[in-house]
């Protein structure tokens, strides 16, 4: 097995599972990535003091395939309190637990966002959800999310108030028309776990599996042009000859004969801020509903985790779904509405830095919880994995990584 040149392309989620994968069947694959780190949509930069993950992302602690990968002890997670607050037109309020405990949340808070009815119907959901499987969520008609709310009877004021601007953070679009799969997933998984960040940024989930490797070797800053049979052609003119290909990336770019496949990509935009001190000090999500404006949600970083700033300032994480503005232009009006809300003046939210993430979730329009090992295998020597096969997160990213290495070893067996 050792002689056997198996190439990955991409050193993600996915590609660094598919590459650990592999060892355990005795393979020493060669991971080929053209960035200089590994982690893909999960990386962390150290700018000024601060940790400044590429994008807000969190882990939830109830992905089944997490359990298998990840020391979680040894991450240092640091949780979110459930919940969010909300900053609406007049003044900000706590919403606690709607996705656990519904009952449990003050009435006076609830009435804010939503009827009695509503209350109740989030739990007989919480109930239901708490009970199906993954498997089955995934098995059901999809719908767009908005319209599932809608007919579950969920009146309009909890979708505006609540609903869209929680779930817009996510799926990062503004309709809720990803699909209901996806929401009942992602409902299930915030009910029965916690949101959590490493305690040292995000980018220490990739790095934690890197250092599981062994045999692997990893190639940075070697991007692939083009694979053609066997033949992968990377950008500095080089060919590399496989045996085995594993596409750990949208494999659009590197097969011209898979171009118009997928469709555009979700995007999102991250703007950091330094201020004296948070406004919320405490590790909650914010979230703005209403339409017009630019922020979907902000967090204190280091009211979850006190290592993402190591200066005397606080750091806020802002997340804008769509805009045309230049970034000058967007910073000064995101500041505005700062201000607006905290009532802190703009001038003081220093800011630190953007991230314009142009892929940061793919649009699938099947969504899936896994795919038989079988549908993997696209050629005789190139193999597909990534979250875009089954759904955006980082769940499916690890999920995909185990799958694409098991086809790659179903192909090695005598019968195949
Ligand atoms: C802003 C944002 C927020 C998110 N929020 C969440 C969240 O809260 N919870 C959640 O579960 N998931 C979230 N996700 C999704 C999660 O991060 C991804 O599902 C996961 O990281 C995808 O891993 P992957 O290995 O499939 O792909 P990627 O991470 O995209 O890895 C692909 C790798 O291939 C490399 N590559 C690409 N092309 C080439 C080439 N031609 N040659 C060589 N190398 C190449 C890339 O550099 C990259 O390293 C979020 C993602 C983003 C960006």
């Amino acid at each position: 097995m050792k002689d056997q040149k198996i190439y990955i392309i991409g050193a993600g989620l996915s590609g660094l599972v598919a590459a650990l994968e592999l060892e355990k069947s005795g393979f020493s694959p060669i991971i080929l990535e053209s960035t200089d780190k590994v982690g893909g949509r999960m990386k962390t930069d150290q700018v000024d003091g601060f940790l400044l993950d590429h994008g807000f992302q969190v882990l939830l602690t109830s992905y089944p395939e997490v359990k298998k990968y990840l020391n979680l002890p040894a991450l240092n997670l640091k949780t979110f309190d459930p919940g969010a607050v909300i900053f609406d037109e007049k003044d900000s309020y706590i919403i606690s637990d709607p996705l656990r405990n519904p009952l449990k949340v003050v009435g006076m808070a609830f009435s804010r966002v939503g009827t009695f009815l509503d209350k109740v119907k989030m739990f007989t959901l919480t109930q239901e959800l708490k009970k199906k499987s993954i498997e089955d969520i995934f098995n059901e008609p999809s719908l767009p999310t908005l319209q599932y709310l809608k007919n579950y009877g969920f009146s309009d004021q909890i979708i505006s108030n609540f609903f869209k601007p929680f779930f817009r953070g996510i799926f990062l679009e503004k309709h809720l028309n990803t699909s209901s799969r996806m929401f009942e997933y992602v409902f299930k998984m915030f009910s029965i776990g916690h949101a959590a960040i490493p305690e040292k940024g995000m980018q220490e989930i990739p790095n934690m599996l890197r250092q599981q490797l062994g045999t692997t070797q990893i190639y940075f800053n070697t991007p692939v042009e083009k694979i053609e049979g066997n033949l992968i052609s990377l950008k500095n003119g080089e060919t590399l000859e496989a045996d085995r290909i594993l596409i750990c990336t949208q494999p659009d770019k590197v097969m011209p004969q898979m171009q118009g496949q997928f469709s555009n990509p979700k995007q999102v935009i991250n703007l950091y801020f330094s201020l004296q001190k948070s406004f919320m000090a405490r590790p909650m999500l914010g979230l703005i509903p209403g339409e017009g404006h630019l922020i979907n949600n902000l967090v204190f970083m280091d009211d979850v985790s006190s290592a993402y700033s190591s200066s005397d300032r606080s750091l806020l994480s802002v997340s804008v779904l769509e805009t045309e503005l230049d970034e000058k232009e967007l910073i000064k009006k995101v500041q505005e509405e700062l201000e607006h809300i905290s009532g802190i003046k703009s001038d003081f939210f220093k800011f630190l830095k953007s991230y314009y993430i142009r892929y940061a979730l793919p649009t699938i329009d099947d969504l899936k919880a896994s795919i038989p090992i079988t549908e993997c295998k696209i050629t005789d020597h190139v193999f597909l994995g990534g979250d875009y096969l089954l759904n955006g997160s980082i769940n499916a990213a690890l999920t995909s990584g185990r799958l694409v290495a098991e086809s790659v070893v179903l192909s090695y067996t005598p019968t195949h």
